[in-house]
């Protein structure tokens, strides 16, 4: 019998690395916390679940991905080789710290490339004890890099790089520009980029009400507002229109803001102070733009940078508050009559990202599936994530797709070997 190397399958080494985030959660979680603001029971139950459940999966898929034989004309034999595309160079934002770099390492590491990441400044720290795990998981040092440095610096410099083969982003459309020309003025490395998001989120009279008015709240104001996908447009039919503001505001006050670190607490503080006026300023043009503002509106305290959810019915497609990413607590309620008309108003956007829909009736349910112009839709429910479901945008929202067995297409280059019999 032949004696075993030391370095481990890639897919072996991912599973450990998956352990040993599972026995170190509380720790990771608490990081997250610390870094983000983000709730503990969120980081936990959420974050690190998914995180974990990411490595998992595409540990999986490491020795499943494979070439064909493909039959040509000719006295030939012509096979494919699916190989790493080299060096690649991700780019995460904040608001998901851990997650986006499960989604990202993952599928790079499972098909054989090495990686440099560039975390968020605002969120270093749970990623880097991440890639002391990884030491520990058995990656050869060199695999895997990671920079806690700014964007315009090194994050630029990642996707300048001629060195570099493929850039995968995530973070805001402006900066998703400034990537995918960094790539074409250097060296046309492989793009993939996951974006922002203005995600219409559509309630017919007909939906369960309770389930309606609970699922859009959080599918609002989870992690702050601070979500790509954040149901921030949120269309409801006329006739349930006036109950459907009436129950939203009510549930809205009863969100519990506070400590993050108190297990009772719903929302914690936005990330940072930039944020945190960027949010104050479209509370501000919303009222200037003559939207209802029925509850919240305000900085919660003194300290630290809690906004209280805030609620905004009538709502016009037209405000500012409809159109760009809010990225906060804030919610737009907009009324509409029927099916084809708020197809065509969910549609009047930049974005395609995510979409979702409350009903009983299964042909208004597929009309907006597939009327809709986003990379997920979420019938009766939101914020469904699975590491086997892709995720990405339509329009500019990104290209490509992360997750599931989509998201390795990415990190692959296909090459075709033809040898003459
Ligand atoms: P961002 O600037 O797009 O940041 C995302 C990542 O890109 C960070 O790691 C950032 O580095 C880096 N970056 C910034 N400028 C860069 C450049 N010129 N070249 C390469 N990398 C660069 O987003 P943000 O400033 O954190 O937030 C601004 C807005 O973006 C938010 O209000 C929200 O609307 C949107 N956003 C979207 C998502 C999403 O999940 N799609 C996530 C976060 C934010 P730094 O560490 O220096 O920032
Ligand atoms: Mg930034």
């Amino acid at each position: 019998m032949e004696e075993s190397h030391a370095v481990l399958p890639v897919g072996v080494s991912i599973y450990k690395l998956a352990d040993l985030i599972e026995a170190n959660k509380e720790e990771l979680a608490r990081l997250e916390t610390l870094d983000n603001g983000k709730p503990l029971t969120d980081s936990l139950n959420a974050d690190l679940s998914l995180v974990i459940a990411c490595y998992r999966y595409y540990a999986g898929w490491a020795d499943k991905v494979q070439g064909k034989t493909i039959p040509i004309n000719g006295p030939y034999f012509c096979y494919t080789r699916h190989e790493p595309v080299g060096v690649v160079g991700q780019i995460i934002p904040w608001n998901f710290p851990l997650l986006m770099q499960a989604w990202k390492l993952a599928p790079a590491l499972a098909m054989g490339n090495t990686v440099v990441m560039k975390t968020a400044e605002q969120t270093p720290l749970s990623a880097l004890r991440v890639g002391e795990l990884i030491l520990e998981a058995g990656f050869p040092p060199g695999v895997v890099n990671l920079l806690s440095g700014y964007g315009p610096t090194a994050g630029q410099a990642i996707a300048r790089h001629r060195d570099i083969d493929k850039v995968a982003f995530t973070g805001s459309t402006e900066v998703g520009h400034l990537i995918m020309e960094a790539a074409a003025q250097s060296n046309l490395k492989r793009v993939t980029l996951e974006l922002g998001g203005k995600s219409p989120n559509i309630v017919f009279a007909d939906a369960n009400f309770e389930e309606a008015i609970e699922g859009s709240h959080q599918g609002l104001f989870f992690n702050q507002g601070q979500c790509c996908c954040a149901g921030s447009r949120l269309f409801v039919e006329e006739s349930c229109y006036d109950e459907f503001v009436t129950k939203s505001v009510e549930r809205a006050r009863s969100r519990r803001v506070g400590d993050p670190f108190d297990s009772n607490t719903e929302q914690g503080p936005q990330v940072d102070q930039e944020q945190f006026n960027k949010v104050m300023g479209y509370i501000e043009s919303g009222q200037r733009d003559g939207a209802q503002m029925l509850c919240g509106g305000g900085r919660l305290g003194d300290r630290g940078y809690f906004i209280e959810p805030t609620v905004f019915a009538g709502v016009r497609d037209d405000m500012k508050i409809a159109q760009e990413e809010v990225f906060g607590p804030v919610m737009s309620i907009i009324k509409f009559k029927d099916v084809e008309e708020v197809i065509q108003r969910a549609n009047n956007t930049i974005y395609g990202l995510a979409a979702a829909v409350w009903t009983k009736d299964i042909t208004k349910a597929h009309a907006i599936a597939n009327g809709v112009r986003a990379g997920t839709v979420w019938v009766n429910c939101y914020d469904v994530f699975d590491a086997a479901a892709p995720f990405g945008g339509f329009k500019q929202s990104g290209m490509g797709r992360e997750l599931g067995e989509y998201g390795l297409q990415q990190y692959t280059e296909v090459k075709t070997v033809t040898i003459k019999l």
